[in-house]
């Protein structure tokens, strides 16, 4: 497992040395706008705590941070007016993955119907 970087950006937007819109913060999780929306809601939720990925955070985080990441991400879908509607959770991890920043989140896509789901190279 790759050791987790102080500078990669979501840890920089948590320590607020790059600016986000903070939809949604309590003492687990942050959500805020994806920078290059994919779809008309796209919105990225981040633990507080110092994660590489998914299977990082699975492996390492105390259950009430895995409890309250994930009800953080029930609140933010509610909030985000998608979780009737429909949304997509999405959490690279890894290269095959394509993950790009190395601070686990999850995406949540929805605000239209989705396509099909990505497996394709
Ligand atoms: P990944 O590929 O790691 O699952 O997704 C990382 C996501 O972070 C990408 O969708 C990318 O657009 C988003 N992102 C990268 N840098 C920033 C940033 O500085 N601000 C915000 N709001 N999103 C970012």
């Amino acid at each position: 497992m790759a050791t987790y970087d102080d500078n990669n950006i979501f840890a920089r937007i948590l320590r607020g040395e790059i600016p986000c819109q903070r939809l949604y913060e309590d003492e687990f999780a942050l959500a805020f706008p994806d920078i290059k929306p994919q779809a008309p809601c796209h919105v990225l939720v981040i633990p507080k705590g110092k994660y590489v990925s998914a299977t990082d955070f699975g492996a390492k985080a105390k259950p009430e941070e895995i409890t309250g990441f994930y009800r953080a991400v029930s609140l933010v879908a509610e909030k985000l007016g998608v979780a009737e509607s429909g949304y997509r959770l999405i959490a690279n991890a890894g290269p095959d993955s394509r993950q790009e920043v190395p601070h686990f989140h999850v995406h949540i896509l929805g605000g239209h119907r989705l396509g099909a789901m990505l497996v394709a190279p």
